[in-house]
């Protein structure tokens, strides 16, 4: 029998995707580009379900019917080009390349391009939940031709994780649309992990809660608002204890995070379309300074600055205040992130549905949250929606938070305690709700040293004043 769909690259992510299209009653074919590997896979697990094994990218492609559906994920990078121009020559017209792994929206695009010279349709998804997802239940992000995704919407669906029925997996748009989702959903990830870490510092260090106390105080947050993944799964890191010390693990794990690049890559886009992601790149650059840890060492001994915690203030209601703040830079997160998306799908003609991306964003992937719905429900019922803030339950929500973030970001501030996703979510809240900000002196600079001219408040056109000379104004554009 024919397998109906091919995976190529069997480390973790691709073996557990093949695993769970198999569990679905699948036939599928597997290879990997050391044979070693598919021979360790189908040792393992080959009794799991229908798998032929491909040793080499011939007998691979030979086993599958037609046209070929074949799910590639292998390292992201050039890695994707090699196996593109193994397989191509191998394969018919109308056969299907799916890139599953994080691969840049843009090498996606030209990846589109290139196979259709070919004849072959190709398409690039975006794939979330960690390996256990990729086992589990995904949230699985297609982009490609609409027509191709009918013929892998019945697999891509059934694989995926499930939410109240509805799979976490639907047709993002076009060519690099599925990978651009993800990769702002990786982005968001970022702010999301930051923001909980910055809750955290303040907790130990402003609150002066021991780390036991904190995994309680996450795991109370878990019931309400802030119910997500990442939340409940920062109670079980706090909690864990360390087998040689019996402290805390996390005291000690060296405190340098590490990234792979997508976060980077959301935060370079923001700039080209001109989106202003404060939270996410704040987070980037958070992940950056960690890294510069024999730095810090050195300036730990020579700036000066309060030490976190030692004025001993007030603590009453400190909790509560902190969780409000994480909620309400939270929603600037996300508030963000969707703006980002928007501005993309206009600059590349994708038509996202962006209330369907929080609808499969709601289970499968790292930043599943409850709050999602929230964000779906105000898409569905504004899909031009410019700014989820501006939607009534997230408006009033924080309305109600931001006494607290304030007194939270004053009091870190006080207390030499870096808040960067926090405090810039405030900063970006009052420079959004700012009807006249200060960008007027900006442009009256510019013209002064570099002619660049400004526009008025009270007429149309362009003027240029000559602050140097004579001061007087004149229009530039007539
Ligand atoms: P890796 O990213 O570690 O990649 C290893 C796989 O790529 C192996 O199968 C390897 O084959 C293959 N490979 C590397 N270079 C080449 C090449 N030049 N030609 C052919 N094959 C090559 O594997 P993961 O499973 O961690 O991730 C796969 C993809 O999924 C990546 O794009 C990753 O970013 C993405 N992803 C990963 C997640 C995770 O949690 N790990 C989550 C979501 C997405 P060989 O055995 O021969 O070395």
């Amino acid at each position: 029998q024919e397998s109906q769909i091919g995976v190529t690259g069997l480390a973790v992510m691709g073996a557990n995707l093949a695993r769970n299209i198999a569990r679905h009653g699948v036939p599928v074919a597997v290879h990997n580009r050391t044979a070693a590997r598919t021979t360790e896979f189908m040792e393992h697990y080959g009794g799991e379900g229908d798998f032929t094994a491909g040793e080499t990218v011939e007998t691979f492609v030979a086993a599958l019917e037609r046209p070929r559906r074949i799910i590639v994920m292998v390292k992201a990078g050039a890695p994707v080009d090699g196996v593109i121009e193994e397989l191509t020559p191998l394969l018919d017209e109308g056969d299907i390349l799916i890139d599953a792994g994080n691969s840049h929206f843009a090498d996606t695009k030209r990846r589109t391009q290139a196979c259709a010279e070919h004849g072959l349709r190709f398409m690039g998804i975006g794939v979330s939940g960690g390996e256990e997802g990729a086992l589990l239940g995904p949230s699985i992000m297609p982009g490609g031709a609409r027509e191709a995704y009918a013929e892998v919407e019945a697999v891509l669906t059934s694989i995926a994780a499930q939410v109240d029925g509805t799979p976490c997996c639907t047709y993002v748009g076009p060519d690099g649309a599925g990978h651009y989702v993800k990769m702002v959903h990786n982005g968001i990830e970022y702010a999301d992990i930051q923001l909980i870490a910055e809750a955290y510092d303040l907790l130990r260090h402003v609150a002066g809660l021991e780390v036991a106390d904190i995994a309680g105080i996450f795991d109370d947050w878990n019931t309400g608002d802030l119910e997500s993944f990442l939340i409940e799964i920062t109670a079980k890191v706090l909690a864990q204890r360390d087998e040689s010390t019996g402290g805390p693990l996390l005291d000690a794990i060296v405190d340098q995070a590490e990234q792979k690049g997508t976060g980077r890559w959301t935060s370079q886009d923001a700039l080209e379309l001109g989106v202003p992601l404060t939270a996410i790149t704040e987070a980037v650059f958070a992940r950056t300074l960690s890294s510069l840890r024999e730095e810090r060492e050195v300036a730990s001994q020579r700036l000066a600055g309060p030490v976190p915690g030692a004025a001993k203030g007030s603590t009453d209601g400190l909790v509560d205040d902190i969780q409000k703040a994480l909620y309400a830079s939270k929603v600037v997160a996300y508030a963000q992130g969707f703006q980002q998306m928007t501005a993309a799908s206009q600059a590349h003609g994708w038509d996202l549905d962006l209330g369907a991306m929080a609808t499969i964003w709601r289970g499968g992937c790292i930043i599943r949250a409850r709050f999602l719905n929230r964000i779906r429900d105000a898409y569905v019922e504004d899909p031009q929606l410019e700014n989820l803030l501006l939607v009534e339950y997230f408006r009033d929500a924080v309305a109600d938070a931001q006494d607290a973030w304030r007194r939270v970001v004053s009091r870190a501030t006080e207390e030499g305690v870096a808040i960067p996703a926090f405090s810039s979510s405030l900063a970006y809240y009052d420079g959004y709700r700012r009807e006249r900000g200060p960008a007027n002196l900006i442009q009256g600079l510019r013209d002064f040293f570099g002619a660049h001219t400004y526009r008025r408040v009270d007429r149309e056109g362009a003027f240029h004043t000559r602050w140097a000379q004579d001061g007087k104004e004149v229009r530039t554009d007539t």
